[in-house]
């Protein structure tokens, strides 16, 4: 079985203070509501509903922490950060997420990596510009991150290469992915990335000392067994 495949809930922090501390790398994954975060996170993981993909955005205001590791042993965790820019939801929660958010990007001692989903149709919106200056220190300081441009499988080629140089040049020159749940685009590649990020010998927990590359050469995640696919709605975009 696959690293990715044996994660597991293990809690839902409604606050910061609610976070157990822990000691393992954590990977956090971030978007705009309908962004496909939900989706590429089961896809990833091979499970149906480890990330609920509600299908009222924005409603799950939550961290949602996920255990990763082999016979029960956790070595990483993932956090499922709730999806932002949701037009439904109040202005007043809105910032109170964006605050606790940004709290929990700069602050997260164990915090290894980002992975940030962005619809390439949309592009890169304000607000996750936003949240780009925020993590930037971090990532000046060596957290990994990573966009990963989803629902790929609606893009021509021409529109691919298009999306990947204007992310590009928003990001500042970061790793970059193009991935489709629906085709299984970038699965293998980002399980690999994920598996890297986490299993770097020289990471010392603070983000300031490793030597981790950007280029997934490590590593099997081949085995699939659940087909998630089915449940994408390739028409079913909210927005
Ligand atoms: P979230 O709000 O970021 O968690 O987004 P969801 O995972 O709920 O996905 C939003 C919409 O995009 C849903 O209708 C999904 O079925 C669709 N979607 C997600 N990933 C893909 C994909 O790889 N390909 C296609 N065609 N649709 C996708």
């Amino acid at each position: 079985m696959g690293w990715l495949h044996t994660a597991r809930f293990l809690t839902e922090a409604p606050q910061l203070q609610h976070l157990p501390a822990l000691d393992v790398p954590e990977i956090a994954f971030v978007g705009r509501s309908n962004a496909g975060k939900s989706t590429s996170i089961n896809t990833l993981t091979q499970t149906r509903r480890m990330a609920f993909a509600s299908k009222t955005p924005g409603r799950t205001q939550s961290i949602n922490l996920f255990a990763l590791g082999k016979h029960n042993e956790t070595d990483a965790v993932l956090a499922d950060l709730p999806g932002y820019g949701y037009a439904a939801v109040p202005k007043e929660a809105k910032l109170r997420w964006q605050r606790v958010m940004a709290n929990y990007l700069i602050s997260r001692p164990n915090l290894r990596g980002i992975v940030m989903l962005c619809d390439p149709r949309r592009g890169l919106t304000e607000l996750d510009e936003i949240l780009l200056d925020v993590i930037r220190p971090r990532v000046e300081l060596g957290l990994d991150f990573l966009v990963l441009l989803t629902k790929a499988d609606k893009l021509t080629k021409v529109e691919a290469n298009k999306a990947l140089s204007i992310a590009r040049l928003q990001t500042g020159g970061g790793s970059l992915k193009l991935f489709s749940a629906l085709k299984k685009q970038g699965v293998t590649e980002v399980a690999q990335l994920l598996h890297q990020w986490t299993h770097d010998a020289n990471w010392t927990g603070n983000g300031t000392q490793h030597t981790a590359s950007n280029h997934a050469d490590s590593g099997s995640h081949n085995d699939m067994d659940t087909d998630v696919a089915s449940d994408i709605d390739d028409h079913a975009d909210r927005d």
